[in-house]
């Protein structure tokens, strides 16, 4: 695999590359894609992630102007599309929006299981590396909190 001396452009390759693997592990599943694991306040629910997977989203955020999304009255993931059906960030979501966790999901879940133990390892491993001194991971809206605050860095 190529290698880059830029740490944070090294880290973003080497998740994409997780990701792709990720995804070729679950690609027996799918879902009504009615993005209703994405309503984060109905569900009570939001996606945790390492700074290493709020890297990949910032640059996202960064390509299309830096202009964070602005949390939606419903309560939805700002990620969400303007009807709050379609995610707009798909191919560089998080990976618990990729694990099929819902209850939803159609598929061999329980099989998959021990093999997304094994990733969420993976994973793990290449946060560390990414930022030792990351605390671990945390909700979405507390990424968006700190990325919209005056003095910190924009995307
Ligand atoms: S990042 Fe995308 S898939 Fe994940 S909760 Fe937000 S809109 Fe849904």
């Amino acid at each position: 695999m190529r290698r880059f001396t830029d740490p944070a452009h090294q880290a973003v390759a080497d998740l994409t590359a997780f990701y792709a693997r990720l995804d070729r592990a679950h690609a027996g599943f799918s879902c009504p894609a009615r993005a209703a694991c994405c309503q984060l306040s109905r569900t009570g629910r939001e996606p945790y992630l390492w700074a290493i997977e709020w890297l990949l989203l910032s640059r996202r955020i960064g390509e299309r102007g830096g202009r964070i999304p602005e949390a939606r009255r419903d309560g939805g993931c700002r990620f969400l599309d303007s009807a709050g059906r379609r995610c707009t960030v798909y191919d560089v979501r998080p990976f618990g929006c990729r694990t099929f966790g819902c209850e939803l999901a159609i598929g061999q879940t329980r099989a998959l299981r021990e093999t997304v133990r094994g990733f969420t390892r993976e994973l793990t491993a290449l946060a560390e590396a990414f930022d030792p001194a990351d605390e671990g991971p945390r909700p979405l809206s507390r990424f968006f909190g700190e990325a919209g605050r005056p003095g910190k860095a924009r995307p």
